[in-house]
């Protein structure tokens, strides 16, 4: 049996990204608060539908502006930092990096999320594989070898994340099951 044949769609530009604060932790250092207009990109590739596409552009940016919209206009915050103290009060989250470095922010401005950092790695990651989560429960998508997402921070600086959806073999299925016992069980993104 031969290699299955792969095709790739890609979305980007328009209107597909979003503005949103964060800072790194880096080298024992905690950069001030600031923002990006954040850029995104999508590529699936994976054999055709017996409608001879790979995936229906359509669903597909529908699901990638409905994701970025909860990330618009909103603090990225990293919960799994280990150098930010993080507490979850009523309404809101209190950060503190050191004495100098301590923030108060509303609930309704964060979005969580379970990563260590909030790099541009770590949002291409969490978005790839929120995707394949409505595509999943779209029905859609099912034969897709591959995704791939990127986040464009600058015009110059772009990071990329590819989940492989093939299907596991054997021998990695045991590898892989507990790759997402760290999501904390309130509401993330
Ligand atoms: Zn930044």
């Amino acid at each position: 049996m031969g290699r299955p044949m792969s095709w790739k769609i890609l979305i980007e530009r328009g209107n597909l990204g979003f503005s949103s604060a964060h800072f790194i932790t880096f080298d024992g250092t905690c950069e001030p608060l600031h923002g990006h207009n954040y850029g995104v990109r999508v590529e699936a590739s994976g054999p055709l539908t017996p409608d001879s596409y790979v995936l229906d552009f359509v669903v597909l940016k529908n699901i990638v502006r409905e994701l970025c919209k909860e990330w618009d206009h909103r603090f990225l915050l990293p919960l799994n930092n280990p150098h930010l103290r993080v507490t979850e009060h009523d309404t809101a989250w209190e950060l503190e990096y050191d004495a100098e470095n301590r923030y108060l922010l509303a609930k309704t401005a964060v979005v969580p999320l379970p990563v260590d950092n909030a790099t541009a790695e770590r949002l291409a990651e969490r978005l790839a594989k929120r995707i394949v989560e409505r595509l999943r429960e779209r029905n859609q998508g099912q034969s897709l070898a591959r995704l791939t997402v990127g986040i464009e921070e600058t015009e110059m600086q772009t990071a990329f994340y590819t989940l492989d959806l093939s299907p596991p073999t054997a021998s990695t299925a045991a590898d892989e099951q507990d790759t997402e016992t760290n999501v904390p069980a309130h509401g993330t993104s």
